[in-house]
């Protein structure tokens, strides 16, 4: 965790404004305010060159209330303790705010895997698996890709597992390859999660994508593949940016153009180029005189430094955590609209939950099947929060907590306190 920023606590300062608005009493909600399980590991690795590198792995399983802990695993340099926390609770609440019967998990590594060999990267996943595997399994906790992370390394998890059990159980992870019990649709789930809540919140707002500029944060997962969908449904495309640039082009950007190059250069921009494209410096990204923020990359990116200078009108939260609490305030007094990231990222979470659905059951389900199911569950979701946006008047972020706190503390009660 970097400066003064402490996700964790972002997230319980929404948390306890939402528990007053829906009456809870402390105790209601009091276990909800921590997580259920910390483990970390010391991940060792022997490198290509014979030397010993030890890293530090977390996995925090926040809530099981709901069903098996559900959420993904970062490798990065500033994952640490209080982030990956913050990740988990945020997933406990993205998969109440979906409905699906999951509660909310998170793990990470501290590690820059820029700098790694592939064998390096696999010997690594592998350990990190052994260590945290008295956690896992289909029923208990089922990682999937986040940050830096993607099918290859969900297909060493995997195999990891499988190979301490002695069977296949492709349960364990969520976005796999096909080859091994991946879902279709699962790769591009979070991007088109994403765009569908955009286009439910425009036809609230009776607006067309067509009239509408996009700037892009990330160029990864979500970022790329949510900006292709996006530019499919008529958006204009006016910017992308990632770790290594940002590129702007008034008229739109050829968004397929850029992820064909982008995949052939490590993953990433820099180096770019098509008629009329400009290279702007990275902090502007978020200042441009667009329609549409959708930031893909990291936590804390809108924040009380930047969020005054915010022209776009709307945001939607491609990644998990982009926006402070300050930040937020600001937003509200400008009237922008935040489609927080626990509605309009959890399109991943939703078809991760139909690959583990289709493993436990051996069936494989076909894309247009997939795709029209996370529609609707994204549909329901949304108008969930919309209703309650309008009712309670509040802002986005908070009638989505409003919900998902809810639907957990109901399951709690349920359940009752063990012994
Ligand atoms: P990724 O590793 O595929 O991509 C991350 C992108 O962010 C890369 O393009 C990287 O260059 C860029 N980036 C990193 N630092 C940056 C910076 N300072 N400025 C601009 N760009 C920067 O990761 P992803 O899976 O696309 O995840 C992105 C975000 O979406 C994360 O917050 C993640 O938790 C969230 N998310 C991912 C999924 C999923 O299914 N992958 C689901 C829900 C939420």
């Amino acid at each position: 965790m970097s400066g003064k920023y402490d996700p964790f606590q972002n997230m319980l300062d929404v948390l306890d404004v939402a528990a007053k608005k829906l009456g809870l009493a402390y105790n209601d909600y009091a276990s909800l305010r921590s997580s259920e399980r910390e483990l970390i590991v010391s991940v060792q690795v022997v490198m290509d060159d014979g030397h010993t590198e030890v890293f530090k792995g977390y996995r925090v399983q926040h809530s099981s209330t709901r069903g098996p802990c559900k959420g993904g695993i970062r490798f990065h340099p500033k994952a640490d303790l209080n982030e990956v926390n913050a990740l988990a609770a945020w997933m406990t609440w993205k998969c109440a705010v979906v409905n699906i019967p999951y509660g909310g998990a998170k793990g990470g590594i501290q590690v820059d895997p820029s700098q790694m060999s592939e064998g390096e990267l696999r010997r690594m996943t592998r350990r990190y698996t052994a260590m945290i595997l008295p956690i896992l399994g289909p029923e208990k906790d089922i990682p999937a890709p986040d940050v830096n992370t993607n099918a290859k390394v969900m297909a060493w998890i995997m195999d990891t597992f499988s190979m301490m059990k002695g069977y296949a159980v492709p349960a364990v992870v969520t976005g796999k390859p096909l080859e091994i019990g991946g879902s279709l649709g699962r790769n591009e789930a979070t991007g088109r999660g994403a765009m569908f809540s955009l286009l439910n919140l425009l036809k609230k707002l009776d607006r067309k994508p067509e009239d509408m500029t996009v700037a892009v944060q990330g160029f990864g997962n979500v970022g790329s593949i949510g900006a292709k969908l996006m530019q499919e449904k008529g958006f204009t495309i006016a910017a992308i940016g990632d770790a290594s640039c940002t590129l702007y082009k008034k008229e739109g950007i050829n968004v397929a153009a850029a992820i064909a190059y982008a995949e052939q250069n490590g993953k990433l921009l820099k180096g770019y180029t098509e008629p009329g494209l400009a290279v702007i410096p990275t902090e502007e990204l978020l200042e441009l005189d667009v329609d549409i923020l959708f930031p893909a990359a990291l936590e804390n990116q809108i924040n009380a430094n930047n969020a005054k200078n915010i022209r776009a009108k709307i945001i939607v939260e491609g990644a998990n955590g982009p926006t402070t609490k300050e930040a937020d305030e600001i937003l509200q007094q400008k009237g922008v609209i935040v489609i927080p990231d626990i509605l309009a990222n959890a399109g991943g979470v939703v078809v991760s939950y139909f690959e583990w659905t289709q493993n436990l059951q051996s069936l494989m389900w076909d894309e247009d099947y997939i795709n029209a199911n996370l529609e609707k569950v994204m549909k329901k979701a949304f108008e969930e929060v919309w209703r309650i946006h309008d009712e309670y008047q509040v802002p986005m972020r908070m009638a989505a907590y409003m919900l998902a706190l809810d639907r957990v503390v109901k399951a709690k009660k349920l359940r009752g306190i063990f012994p």
